[in-house]
């Protein structure tokens, strides 16, 4: 590695913190520091089995924490562009920059790269994507032009890929039943004519339809939205210019053709109306409904979630449309891939190094940043992968904004229902649906996303409901993954990492509650209740937990209200509206300064485009300087 050059990778991969801490110590030492870190984790719940409560909401083991924070290198004054944050984003635009000789430097105030894709050993053993975890929507080309596969991406596809399991009907002690998707269509009208046969029919056609859109949106993802302040305001030659950022317009609407106007009512409908045009089935409609909600403070009983539906079933995996999967060792590992990329080509990345406020000149142009610890870098450009919140409001002097744009920018609707809860199991979860092997090996539905609480849409909409009461929901929608089933390398054997997905739960709570260890614990206790009752025994295989409510993502990850897209992917903050109207090219008011993360055009997820398409807008821009 060049010298000025600290890559700090996470969890993931070879890295193994706590332990290669104790590496210098002599043996017996060794055990015994080991022991301490495992301490009450791993050998007593090997022993018992009876768990490991004390990690219950833990942070970090202090003794995790330092590993990450020990690499140090030398800072160079000055860079030709600066990134602020090590988001996928953030280092996707430094990978490409770099690619295209411009010297970048990544700067990130956490210990570990990758934002909010990240793998972290938060209990002893076991590596959790401690925010996102499935992979599907980053873009195609981004894997073969960053080269992610040389630099240590593998992944594992999942078939079948989606599990819900019906929870009313186990009661009378008979095995319900559960809906199973995955590729095989055949397969999928069989698990689909158990509900309807009607809905078994209509599925085929259901995704063509749905696949049809995604193609359509495909070539506005890759792209800058249409520049309408150049229409506006721009010289001639910005005119003529910015009528190519018309094309992927033209391109999408020559896709949709005819049926142009079924899909703007996809786009603007609530998913519910949608789906009732296509399905009878309950059970059906609500797994594909869980997707016009994910992340989102909306129910598919709302106009425009629709919208979310699409977003989320635009991606791929290997050429397979939809599809989603995981990444072997976490989603830090593919945060690590794309820092390798970026650093084999020279740039530089730096953890705990936060930035404090972007240098301005008097002239008003970018000129760098200065870090909390002092120390000012210089650079012709700074792009932010933080959020527009933090990048506009707290580290951009506020002089150098137009008032109106920083009230647009502080008006940004982040709401978020969304608290992740992070599990270690010492055995897989026994699901009444479909029970277990007799070895307890993992079965197809365990590597699925199995979607709890989610057999009727109107389940969804009163989980809903209660947030807009202001709680947490009674019987909230969960999306359990067990990245484990496919990937061993994320616990010790016979022990599991789960994923807990879960909502509604408001940022602020009524009735002048805080997010408190009590409220936080009587929120998972609600949401292993739901679980132990589709899958008894689940409760006892617990052996910790990790709880981010909204509150959590926000201080953990910088997510503002805790919103996992930066800002709502609702349909007045897409395309040339994202993050608000006239400024949704990446660029800002303050020549020099760029957004490339989530809260720029295509918004969230793990994508990488917003990185991308910042990184062209940015070369383009540098070279008419
Ligand atoms: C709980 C959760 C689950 C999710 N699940 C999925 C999923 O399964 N699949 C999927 O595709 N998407 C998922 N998402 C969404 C997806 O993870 C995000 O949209 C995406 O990772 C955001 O990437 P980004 O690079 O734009 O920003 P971020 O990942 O937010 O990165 C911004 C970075 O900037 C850093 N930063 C902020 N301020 C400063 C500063 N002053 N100085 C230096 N650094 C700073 C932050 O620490 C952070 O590392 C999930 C998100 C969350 C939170």
């Amino acid at each position: 590695m060049a010298q000025g050059q600290v890559r700090q990778l996470g969890c993931s991969s070879s890295s193994l913190p706590a332990f290669s801490l104790l590496l210098p110590l002599p043996g017996e030492a060794r055990k015994a520091a080991c022991k301490q870190i495992l301490g009450l984790a791993w050998a007593e719940m090997a022993a018992c089995g009876r768990g490991l409560r004390r990690a219950v909401g833990a942070s970090p083991h202090p003794a995790l924490r330092r590993a990450h924070s020990d690499a140090r290198g030398r800072l160079k004054p000055e860079y030709d562009a600066v990134v602020i944050g090590a988001g996928h984003n953030g280092l996707v635009a430094a990978a490409y920059l770099q690619r295209l000789g411009v010297n970048t430097a990544v700067f990130e105030r956490r210990h570990v790269i990758g934002g909010a894709a990240v793998t972290e050993e938060i209990i002893p053993g076991f590596k959790f994507s401690r925010a996102s975890y499935l992979l599907s929507l980053l873009r195609p080309q981004i894997y073969t032009e960053l080269e992610l596969k040389k630099h240590g991406l593998r992944l594992h596809l999942r078939n079948p890929h989606s599990f819900t399991p019906m929870l009313e009907e186990g009661t009378a002690g008979k095995v319900p039943r559960s809906l199973l998707l995955g590729t095989d269509m055949a397969e999928n009208q069989k698990q689909i004519a158990q509900f309807s046969r009607k809905d078994a029919q209509a599925f085929p056609k259901y995704e063509a339809f749905m696949n049809r859109l995604a193609l359509a949106i495909d070539p506005l993802l890759d792209a800058a939205p249409v520049d309408m302040e150049a229409f506006q305001r721009g010289s001639l030659l910005q005119r003529l210019k910015s009528l190519s950022t018309l094309k992927p317009l033209l391109q999408a609407g020559r896709i949709l053709g005819a049926q142009l106007p079924q899909y703007y009512q996809v786009l603007t409908a609530p998913a519910v109306k949608v789906l009732n045009q296509w399905f009878e089935s309950e059970p059906l409609k609500a797994t594909l409904a869980t997707d016009s909600v994910i992340g989102a403070m909306t129910s598919p009983y709302i106009p425009g979630s629709g919208y979310v539906l699409l977003h989320h079933v635009m991606g791929g995996l290997e050429g397979m449309r939809g599809a989603w999967g995981y990444v072997q060792g976490g989603m830090g590992a593919l945060s690590d891939a794309i820092a390798s990329s970026a650093t084999a080509h020279g740039a530089s990345i730096f953890t705990e190094k936060t930035v404090a406020k972007v240098q301005v000149s008097s002239g008003g142009r970018v000129q760098g940043v200065v870090l909390q610890d002092g120390s000012e870098v210089r650079s012709k450009v700074v792009l932010s992968s933080a959020s527009p919140q933090i990048t506009f409001l707290k580290l951009t002097p506020q002089e150098w904004l137009p008032e109106e744009f920083v009230e647009r920018i502080s008006q940004l609707d982040t709401q978020s229902p969304v608290t992740k809860i992070n599990v270690a199991v010492n055995r897989l979860p026994d699901f009444l649906a479909a029970p277990n092997a007799p070895r307890g090996q993992p079965l197809p539905h365990h590597q699925c996303s199995i979607h709890l609480n989610c057999e009727d849409t109107l389940l969804l909409h009163q989980a809903f409901e209660d947030a807009m009461d202001g709680l947490p929901s009674h019987r909230p929608m969960i999306e359990l993954c067990i990245p484990s089933s496919l990937d061993p390398t994320l616990a010790p054997p016979g022990c599991h990492v789960i994923s807990l997905f879960t909502q509604y739960t408001p940022y602020t709570l009524a009735a002048g509650k805080a997010w408190d260890e009590q409220e936080r614990n009587a929120h998972a206790d609600r949401v292993c209740d739901c679980i132990e009752a589709y899958a008894p025994g689940f409760k006892g295989s617990v052996v910790g937990r990790d709880i981010l409510t909204p509150p959590d993502l926000e201080r953990v990850f910088g997510l503002p209200g805790g919103n996992i897209f930066h800002c709502a992917m609702a349909l007045d903050q897409l395309y040339f509206a994202r993050p608000v109207p006239l400024h949704s090219s990446y660029r800002c008011p303050l020549r020099g300064l760029y957004l490339c993360g989530s809260g720029a055009h295509p918004g969230g997820g793990v994508m990488g485009a917003a990185g991308r398409n910042a990184a062209h807008v940015v070369f383009r821009d540098l070279r008419s300087m």
